[in-house]
């Protein structure tokens, strides 16, 4: 049987190399996200993550001065996509699945296609609010909160479908992924809060846990630390993503609820143009790698953003 990120995992005898690429914008087709994937096929990745993005509420201001609102869907596509990277590069696939925008049908029949399309691995987040929304509102028949994905998903696996009048139904074999954050997640109001309703993710049937990004080793080995005090014991695979333009001092603590260090903010400053700053970004990257291998932790899993070129010099830096 084909391996999932968990088998990958398990059979590893040192750390293994992932990325995450975001499926191409609407009117582009493949060949602008095989620019990201080429140049990181020779460091074997174990598996590459295809990001999910819900539709966003765009305002449109009429002649006769009314506003009208637009629903935009910018990068659809993430099963296809996942489906045609995995059987043109070989290489295992991870799409994630969001509980925004979906009914618990609709994800049903999501799980249901990429069953019948070879693909066992998914990473199960809620998303974020929609863009021009300040909370998250799930769909009326939707799923509220990760949890509940992965129960879903974890339901398919036992060969649990939503109709339960359902006989001989053939059982699913997904390995769930989720997320966590090593500086907590931007509404948990602490990060033993955070912890606990992680640990709900594992105890529903997650397999391993990705996190948010971080520019501070410590905070993902006190994060660790607190998880397995918490009796957390899946694997936890650190997420990185290089710093690459000089907006970032900002839009990351903003957005991510992610500290910069000090340090590193130092050093961005000092840079001339945002060519200096992907430069810094690649710099700190293979540090914080290089000391992640050393404590064995099981994937260095990179954010790519689309343009990998940054994460190149890394791989070859510590690959
Ligand atoms: P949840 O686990 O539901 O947690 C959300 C918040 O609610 C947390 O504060 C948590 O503490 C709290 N909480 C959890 N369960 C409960 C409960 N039962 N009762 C009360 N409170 C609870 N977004 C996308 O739109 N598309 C993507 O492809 C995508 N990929 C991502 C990949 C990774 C590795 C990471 C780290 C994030 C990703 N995101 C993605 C962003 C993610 O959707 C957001 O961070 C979102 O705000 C939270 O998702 P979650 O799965 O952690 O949610």
């Amino acid at each position: 049987m084909e391996e999932r990120v968990i088998e990958h995992i398990a059979k590893a005898t040192k750390t293994l190399f992932s990325f995450e690429l975001l499926p191409p914008l609407k009117g582009q087709d493949f060949e602008s996200i095989q620019k990201a994937i080429d140049p990181l096929i020779e460091f074997n990745p174990s598996f590459i993550n295809i990001t999910y993005h819900q539709e966003e509420v765009v305002y449109e201001n009429l002649s006769n001065g009314l506003i009208k609102k637009h629903t935009v869907r910018k990068r659809p596509g993430t099963v296809g996509i996942a489906a045609a990277i995995k059987y043109r590069y070989g290489v295992n696939v991870v799409p994630h699945i969001i509980c925004g925008g979906f009914t618990r049908e609709e994800t049903e029949n999501a799980l249901i296609d990429l069953q019948f399309l070879g693909i066992n691995d998914v990473l199960a987040v809620r998303g974020d609010p929609q863009v021009g929304m300040k909370k998250f509102i799930p769909e009326p028949e939707g799923n509220q909160h990760a949890v509940e994905l992965v129960e879903q998903i974890s339901n398919l696996n036992k060969g649990i479908y939503l109709d339960e009048e359902l006989l001989n139904t053939r059982s699913m074999n997904f390995c769930i992924g989720v997320a966590g954050y090593p500086e907590k997640h931007g509404e948990s109001p602490n990060i033993d809060s955070d912890i606990h309703f992680l640990k709900k993710k594992i105890q529903a049937g997650a397999h391993y846990i990705v996190t948010q990004m971080f520019y501070d080793n410590k905070k993902y080995f006190d994060f660790v630390d607190r998880c397995r005090a918490e009796g957390i014991t899946v694997p936890i695979i650190p997420g990185l993503k290089p710093i690459t333009i000089m907006d970032q001092i900002v839009s990351i603590p903003k957005t991510f609820n992610v500290d910069i260090p000090a340090r590193l903010v130092k050093e961005m400053l000092k840079c001339k143009n945002n060519m200096e700053v992907r430069e810094l970004g690649v710099e700190w990257a293979i540090q914080q790698s290089k000391e992640l291998i050393e404590r064995n932790v099981p994937v260095l899993h990179f954010y790519t953003m689309g343009r990998s070129d940054n994460i190149r010099k890394i791989a070859k830096a510590v690959f």
